[in-house]
């Protein structure tokens, strides 16, 4: 049912974003591959190996206009662009009273408005060819809130709330939109945090294990497969919030 279609990633370079885009190519699609500052070797050839293209795209999700010429770019070169995953995501964490205007600033612009920029030029698209699935990747900490997190958190419930808004603007011309709220996936970003915080993570995760970037692509493909399924935000995170 994906075969031969078209799957845009954001931030697909490294972690859940590379592992999102390798599970669509197994699938059959044609990935566009949207990297921000270095792509590895290994990541387009092993894309490439399920037989399929791979057209990498070097850009910032948060410039408005990088997100508008990467989707002309995919009807160019394409002609449809049927899934669109917004993975591109930083963190700076930092207490409330210590962050700096900077710290917030730059998670918004990236999590949110870059998700924003994104879903604003691919859903003209995809309205025009009355169909395509969005799926916006968010986070527990974006449902429950936690402590450093204050600009990651409000951006994740952004993109929950922007989800929720897009899959009641789009549904009237059978294009879906979703969001996916990982809880603790290993990859670099969680990498960084101290044992301690590690250790009380896994503690609070009722499955005993750290998700891997594959529990995340795989929700990522069922979402885009199923057609009846739109505004919800699905928790990848071995139970911690239910
Ligand atoms: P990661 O390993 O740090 O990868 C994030 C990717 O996003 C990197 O390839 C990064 O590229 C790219 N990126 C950052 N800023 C960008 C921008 N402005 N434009 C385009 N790409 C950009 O993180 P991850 O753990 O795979 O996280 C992927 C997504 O899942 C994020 O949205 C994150 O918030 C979310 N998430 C992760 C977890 C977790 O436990 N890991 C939990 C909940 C939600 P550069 O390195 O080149 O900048």
């Amino acid at each position: 049912m994906l075969n031969g279609k078209t799957a845009v990633v954001t931030g697909a370079a490294k972690g859940i974003g590379k592992a999102v885009a390798l599970a669509f190519a197994k699938e059959g699609c044609n990935i566009v591959l949207n990297y921000h500052s270095t792509l590895p070797d290994g990541v387009v050839s092993g894309i490439e190996a399920c037989g399929v293209r791979c057209l990498p795209v070097k850009g910032d999700v948060a410039d408005f206009e990088f997100a508008a010429g990467l989707v002309k770019d995919v009807k160019k070169e394409f002609g449809t662009l049927d899934v669109l995953v917004n993975n591109a995501g930083i963190t700076r964490d930092m207490l409330l009273m210590r962050m700096s205007e900077e710290q917030f600033d730059q998670v918004i612009n990236t999590n949110l408005k870059g998700t924003f920029n994104m879903v604003r030029h691919a859903s003209s698209l995809m309205l025009k060819q009355r169909s395509g699935a969005i799926i916006n990747m968010a986070s527990v900490s974006g449902v429950t809130g936690n402590v450093g997190q204050a600009n990651y958190a409000a951006s994740k419930a952004g993109v929950i709330g922007l989800t929720k808004s897009a899959a009641r603007e789009l549904a009237q011309r059978g294009v879906t939109c979703n969001a996916i709220a990982p809880g603790f996936i290993e990859t670099d970003m969680t990498d960084v945090l101290g044992e301690d915080i590690k250790q009380g993570m896994l503690a609070s995760i009722p499955l005993k294990r750290y998700g891997s970037v594959e529990d995340v692509a795989s929700a990522a493909v069922f979402l885009a497969k199923n057609t009846y399924i739109t505004g919800q935000v699905l928790n990848v995170d071995g139970g911690m919030v239910m």
